[in-house]
């Protein structure tokens, strides 16, 4: 078979579509106008956690502008170990580059959003969870840890993991929300509180 010819390869990527072309040109014009963040403190001195759901970005729903405050999801915005480890490591980071500034005794605050209609909402129940288990092979017990049936419950079950953890700097605060998917509003449970 002939080599393809530099024209023909032009040609294929003029015509290519797939389902980022849509996002590549929004992303053209976000380009247009961009300035570039340096590497600094979050200017909110927050950090967020909330769930991977594509309905609770909080660029839309808190107005969080690039360079304000870094944001882990997860299936539900659980406070796994994986999290925990992140949020260690960033309190570090935080500290060694710009200790010095800010208040003295605060990094910043950990916000642990969760929201109503999770998906995750359905591995509580035990049934749904075991096929889900069996058809994945992902372990029962991991999948019900991400369960948020009630996010005003899960929500205190995870600041308190969080504010319990060996792991967590003393100079963080962390509080909770819940994202009500229906109203479009925020509304915090658990004020920010030092471990
Ligand atoms: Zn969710």
């Amino acid at each position: 078979m002939p080599a393809p010819r530099c024209h023909d390869l032009l040609k294929g990527a003029e015509t290519t579509m797939t389902k980022m072309t849509s996002l590549l040109e929004r992303n053209t014009r976000f380009a247009a106008t961009y300035t570039p963040a340096t590497l600094g403190v979050p200017t909110a001195q927050l950090l967020i956690v909330t769930c991977l759901d594509h309905r609770v970005d909080p660029a839309n729903v808190l107005g969080l502008r690039l360079g304000e405050a870094p944001v882990i999801r997860n299936a539900g915005g659980r406070v796994t170990q994986a999290v925990i480890d992140d949020i260690t490591y960033l309190a570090y980071l935080a500290e060694q580059l710009f200790g010095g500034q800010g208040e003295p005794d605060t990094l910043f605050e950990v916000a642990v959003i969760h929201h109503t209609q999770c998906g995750t909402g359905f591995l509580a129940d035990p049934g749904f969870r075991q096929r889900a288990a069996q058809a994945t092979g992902l372990p029962e017990a991991a999948l019900e840890a991400s369960a948020v049936d009630d996010p005003h419950t899960t929500v205190k079950t995870d600041v308190e993991r969080l504010l319990t953890s060996p792991q967590l700097s003393p100079k963080l605060s962390v509080s909770g929300h819940v994202y009500d998917i229906a109203t479009g509003h925020l509304t915090t449970t658990l004020d920010a509180r030092h471990p």
